[in-house]
């Protein structure tokens, strides 16, 4: 399969390529070539595969002969070796729980993935390869696990000092092997400009690549789960409304394209707190990106969403075509907390702010009687446990994956300056 750059000014390049690079050169996303609906028969008679066959029909287009259908196969059990319940909420409405992973987080399925292929392509190669991520608490925790033990891959991850939880701080501090993690006396700019400085170094010796959600084999697995919801609940003969809490537009976006496969959604709705550039767009269709504002939602606390730009050109960007089937709701944080206390009074579930955003969509959008809805539950509760517990004032049982972490000594070295990360590149 061949991916081509959204800036439509570097070459076509394969998977792999695009894989280990991330980025096209023109600093485009790269997109893929084709797009290939699946058959009628496979959706229709989707209760007869298994959810790893599932996958592998989704997904094979996409890799193409690049890895073999065995290896293939063997990756994406480990990427969805975790239930994905959707849980009933009322009659109509129904959550998809995306966070029964190692890490809780619904990243985990797209940091496995990535980290699974590009340890294959890298498994000839005497050169190894450095994962570099600056994390401001969810993402990192999910790739660093991602990334455990991956062959010929090394995984360096910044966060700032002081402002990650303490669940989120032993989540990347705890794993060893070939994840390191550096505390930096900063903010999460900070170590983001460090990743950048070190990215443009040309006096590193070493093949340093990103992480993060505008890599396609992040964002193409994210299209799994929007099957195994249909599987679980076609049998209701409902039109499907999908609300997704969105930050960078990467989990809706994987959505959509499952639509253009041919999974039966009618319609997406991408929920967001007061980062609101995406709202703003769908109601004239000029795009102004924005500073990002700090939320109890801060996951998605994003001004700028990198993969839009993939939305738009699954429309071909037509805009009328996509307003048919896509709407976009922002909430304030005082709207996220009263739906998250609604769904907790009302119908005796816990929602984190996320989640409760994604609901609020719903809320938003109105369902009709023969739609039925679902939203999307991106992290468990105790990852934003604060929140949650004076919001709801209940206390969030600590899970077995997380207890098993909180019990483990933190390794962290303290780094203040670019010229610090830059010491330990040269010297590891
Ligand atoms: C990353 C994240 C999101 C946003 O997902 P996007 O793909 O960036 O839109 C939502 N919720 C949680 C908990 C996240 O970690």
């Amino acid at each position: 399969m061949n991916y081509f750059s959204l800036h439509h000014k570097s070459p076509k390049t394969s998977f792999k390529n695009a894989v280990v690079n991330g980025i096209a050169p023109d600093k485009g996303l790269y997109f893929p070539e084709t797009i290939t609906p699946l058959s009628k028969d496979f959706i229709e008679n989707i209760d007869t595969f298994s959810n790893k066959e599932i996958a592998f029909e989704v997904i094979k287009q996409f890799v193409g002969n690049e890895i073999p259908e065995k290896k293939l196969k063997e990756i994406i059990t480990e990427t969805i070796s975790f239930d994905f319940p959707v849980v009933p909420i009322t009659n109509n409405i129904g959550v998809l729980e995306l966070f029964h992973g190692p890490t809780m987080a619904f990243k985990d399925v797209g940091a496995k993935f990535m980290a699974n292929c590009l340890a294959y392509f890298n498994e000839n190669n005497e050169e190894e390869i450095t994962v570099l991520v600056a994390t401001s608490g969810d993402t990192g925790g999910a790739v660093a696990n991602g990334f455990l033990g991956a062959k010929g891959v090394n995984v360096v991850i910044l966060y700032p000092s002081g402002k990650v939880s303490d669940i989120q701080e032993k989540q990347l501090t705890t794993l060893g092997q070939n994840i390191t993690a550096f505390e930096v006396n900063g903010t999460f700019d900070d170590c983001q400009e460090m990743v950048k400085t070190a990215f443009l170094d040309t006096t590193i010796p070493k093949k340093l690549t990103s992480a993060n959600s505008i890599n396609v084999a992040r964002w193409l697995p994210q299209m799994f789960y929007f099957f195994f919801a249909y599987k679980q609940l076609h049998k209701k003969q409902k039109e499907l409304i999908f609300s997704v809490p969105s930050g960078n537009f990467g989990n809706i976006c994987a959505g959509m394209l499952a639509q253009k496969l041919g999974l039966p959604i009618k319609h997406f709705i991408a929920a967001t707190n007061v980062n609101d550039t995406i709202p703003n767009f769908m109601l004239n269709g000029i795009y102004t990106p924005k500073q990002s504002i700090a939320t109890i939602s801060n996951a998605m606390d994003v001004g700028n969403p990198s993969n839009f730009i993939r939305i738009l050109e699954l429309f071909n960007n037509n805009f009328d075509a996509l307003k048919n089937i896509f709407s976009s709701f922002s909430f304030t944080d005082d709207v996220t907390k009263i739906q998250m206390k609604k769904i907790n009074v009302n119908f005796d579930y816990i929602a984190e702010p996320h989640g409760a955003i994604g609901f609020a969509g719903l809320m938003k959008y109105k369902l009709k009687d023969n739609e039925y809805g679902v939203f999307l539950e991106t992290a468990h509760p105790v990852k934003f446990k604060d929140v949650v517990e004076k919001t709801l004032n209940v206390k969030v049982e600590i899970p077995t994956q997380i207890k098993k972490v909180i019990n483990k000594e933190k390794v962290a070295t303290k780094i203040t300056t670019y010229q610090d990360l830059k010491e330990f590149l040269i010297q590891n």
